[in-house]
């Protein structure tokens, strides 16, 4: 069987930056024909990682690709079209913000064929989006994610965050109701998390205390069980067959070649490279760098990820990869967490029961060297 593998595209463009944010992005424009010029050459130069697999999946994110036209955005589909085998192609997603996404708008994706939209809601309250410093207000996020199913999108996922400290329980609730009233088919929710060099890092804005925030991560796991979500991973929840492929292919250790200016890649054995977050660096093609993982790191990689998802560690995978020694290595740290009911054993699968997710950190570092 073809190995597969995915496509990340990165559009480091934003026309407001929120509060919270610590991706790599920049308000001017100016250069953006260049970039996505760039971005379509770095395809060509970059194909031969992705040699000999077949694309699955290819995503666009932010930044916000919704700043690019959808013909801008549909050049990149069909350069990678050209370059790769898309004959397997199951999911294009597009990172989307609530205003960009008009009725046209929607309507040139869709022709261009993207399949998923990631839209980044973050909350159904006002006072939380003015907060956060987002473009959009609570009306809009949904007149959004309406439209979006007008003009015929039925995989559509949305971005909400919590652990605010404007919004109560109940608030957090609400926006969880909200969304799962507009029958959204995945949804992932972040905590907040400030950074120091972000604006909420520099005025000094904290996170709601982390007891209203354990809760609130109570009770997003409640409502989105009771109306038939799969909790997948640690902040992702999906309807039964709407996982995210492409997120999910990151968590298998899939191959996957980032393009674009603090885009990531990794080979799906033992190499990551990325390029530096910086346009002039991307531009000058000087952006690129690498690492070799050490045998332990890639052990304490797949650990750390898997266990971050509803599966959890395959054993007998690990075993595969890296020994018995390690699996009974692995086993024996587990073993006391199992006992106390942190972590399950189901078969040869060892993953969080799930109201333990949250604090997971502690946990999974004991499995650190
Ligand atoms: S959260 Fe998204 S839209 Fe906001 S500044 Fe960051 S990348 Fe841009």
């Amino acid at each position: 069987m073809m190995t597969t593998s995915s496509l990340y595209i990165h559009i480091p463009f934003c026309k407001k930056l929120c509060g919270y944010c610590d991706f790599y992005k920049t308000m001017s424009l100016a250069r953006k024909s260049e970039v996505l010029a760039a971005t379509a050459r770095e395809m060509h130069e970059r194909a031969t990682m992705l040699e000999g697999t077949v694309l699955k999946t290819i995503y666009f994110g932010g930044g916000t690709p919704t700043v690019c036209t959808p013909e801008e955005l549909g050049a990149l589909v069909a350069c990678a079209r050209e370059v790769f085998d898309c004959s397997e192609v199951e999911e294009v997603t597009v990172e989307a913000n609530p205003d960009d996404l008009t009725e046209e708008y929607l309507a040139g994706l869709k022709s261009q064929g993207v399949n998923r939209l990631s839209i980044g809601i973050q909350s159904f309250r006002d006072e939380d989006l003015l907060m956060m410093n987002r473009r959009h207000t609570a009306e809009e996020a949904v007149r959004a994610v309406e439209r979006a199913r007008k003009a015929g999108f039925d995989n559509i996922s949305i971005d909400l965050i919590y652990g605010l400290p404007t919004a109560t329980l109940e608030d957090w609730r609400g926006n969880v109701e909200r969304a799962v009233a507009l029958g959204v088919e995945h949804i992932s929710a972040y905590h907040l998390t400030i950074e120091e060099n972000t604006l909420f890092g520099k005025k000094g804005i904290t996170t709601a205390p982390e007891e209203l925030s354990d809760k609130e991560y109570g009770v997003l796991c409640e409502v989105l069980r009771e109306a038939g979500y799969e909790h997948y991973e640690i902040s992702n929840f999906a309807r039964p067959n709407y996982r995210s492929r492409h997120n999910s292919a990151y968590w298998h250790g899939v191959p996957y070649l980032g393009l674009g200016a603090g885009a990531h890649s990794f080979d799906g054995k033992n190499t990551r490279s990325w390029n530096l977050p910086s346009i002039n660096k991307y531009l000058e093609g000087s952006s690129l760098e690498s690492e070799i993982l050490s045998t332990q790191e890639r052990y304490e990689e797949i650990v750390m990820v898997s266990l971050r998802t509803a599966e959890g560690v395959d054993l007998v995978a690990l075993e595969e990869q890296f020994g018995i020694a390690k699996r009974a290595q692995f086993e024996r740290i587990a073993e006391p967490f199992v006992g106390a009911g942190v972590l399950l054993r189901k078969g040869e699968n060892v993953a969080f029961a799930e109201e333990h997710w949250l604090v997971s950190d502690g946990v999974i570092a004991e499995f650190f060297d």
